[in-house]
């Protein structure tokens, strides 16, 4: 199987998937997508483990193992031993999703940068990449990275809406950069700029659905379908066909998730 468009972040475990998730799924297909990785921490750690779940279901599926900042202050050695096991499956291909939320606030910020540490340790122990969410957290979060693996990370920074100068921080330090539909919206003029500067052996596209539907599914529920709207959007931004932007971030994938 060869890999083209990959929504490389979504939450197909989630609830709002219950009444028609295999047909959500088929849609991606027929959509033209090759894999998708469905990440865990959408939620308790059971939805890591119903993301691998599905992932053992669907041969072009992946999943990833993690605690999402929002819950950050249940995690604890069980939840730990928990990831860790799961992580231990070839269909698991990542930690996360970790990473700092102080928009949200849903944990104290401790809690978080203490998950968010032993995260990067399971990563580093593993050898598997981690993906990181960040919101209104950038420079605690280089900080914590720079702390806990000074020396690089493989891995990606997902749903990208901050600074170019972050952007360039992440990519130097080792990981790359996944933009959502949030590029697509009208008023995200000045993430398109920043994403047209990135390059595109180091981005790669996501849905981070069920939540950020780009037009024209605003305000709807978000499928991995939709995620050809993203690389879309980063073709015009960079000036190039949609399919040079499917084939570079595939590759990404390819690598980052281990995906062939
Ligand atoms: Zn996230
Ligand atoms: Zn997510």
């Amino acid at each position: 199987m060869s890999v083209g468009l990959v929504d490389t972040h979504c939450h197909l475990a989630d609830r709002r998937y219950d009444a028609d998730r295999d047909a959500v799924i088929e849609r991606a297909r027929q959509a033209g997508l090759t894999h998708m990785v469905a990440v865990g921490g959408g939620g308790p750690i059971e939805d890591s483990e119903a993301s691998y779940e599905l992932a053992r279901r669907f041969p072009f599926l992946r999943s990833t193992a993690g605690i999402h900042p929002h819950d950050a202050r249940n995690y604890d050695d069980l939840i730990e031993a928990r990831i860790e096991a799961l992580l231990e499956k070839p269909e698991v291909v990542a930690v996360g999703e970790t990473g700092l939320d102080y928009y949200y606030g849903h944990s104290p910020r401790k809690a978080q940068r203490e998950a968010l540490a032993r995260h990067i340790a399971l990563a580093r122990r593993t050898a598997k990449p981690i993906v990181l969410h960040c919101r209104d957290a950038d420079d605690d979060l280089r900080e914590v990275l720079t702390t806990e693996a000074p020396g690089g990370l493989r891995g990606v920074v997902h749903c990208f809406t901050g600074t170019y100068e972050n952007a360039r921080w992440y990519l130097d330090y080792g990981l790359l950069i996944s933009f959502s539909g949030v590029v697509c919206f009208p008023k995200s003029q000045d993430l398109r700029h920043i994403a047209a500067r990135l390059p595109l052996d180091r981005l790669m596209v996501e849905t981070d659905s069920p939540y950020l539907a780009p037009p024209p599914h605003r305000g709807k529920r978000n499928e991995p379908a939709f995620v050809a709207h993203v690389a879309e959007t980063l073709a015009t931004a960079h000036g190039v066909t949609a399919q040079a932007v499917i084939e570079a971030t595939a590759r990404n994938a390819a690598d980052l998730f281990c995906l062939a």
